[in-house]
């Protein structure tokens, strides 16, 4: 399992609460496992948007985890939240701050978490929870 730095923050923020967490580690390792025999190439597989790799160079948070891919760096994690008043295309958090922040006044968010290797632009979602500001009242 590659590390989940905001969501393990979010779940310790006495003001946040996480409602659910998907994991879709499974549904990644059947990719990397075709690619591994052949059927997949890297085209397939490495495709991730030139967007996507800025955000993980700049605010992605890096993993302890190998690129599965071409195994040469590590890999970054980018976290994604929609959410009421927030754009259609989500908006990138870089840390359990702007997450606490988005959350205020109970709102509902949603969020989504990316795996990208900014080195051969490998990209697979690794999980998705849901969270919600507890009112202060
Ligand atoms: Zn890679």
């Amino acid at each position: 399992m590659g590390v989940r730095p905001v969501l393990r923050a979010a779940h310790a923020d006495p003001a946040l609460q996480v409602l659910g967490n998907v994991d879709y580690r499974l549904a990644r390792n059947v990719v990397v496992n075709e690619f591994r025999k052949g059927r997949l190439s890297r085209l397939d597989v490495c495709d991730a948007h030139p967007e996507l790799i800025r955000a993980a160079t700049g605010v992605g948070e890096e993993s302890r985890e190998d690129c599965p891919i071409c195994e040469d760096v590590k890999l970054r994690l980018v976290s994604y939240v929609f959410g009421q008043r927030l754009p259609a295309g989500g908006r990138c958090v870089a840390s359990q701050q702007d997450l606490a922040k988005l959350a205020s006044r109970g709102r509902s968010l949603y969020c989504y978490v990316v795996e990208v290797c900014p080195n051969c632009a490998w990209n697979h979602l690794t999980h998705a929870y849901s969270l919600v500001g507890k009112s202060t009242d």
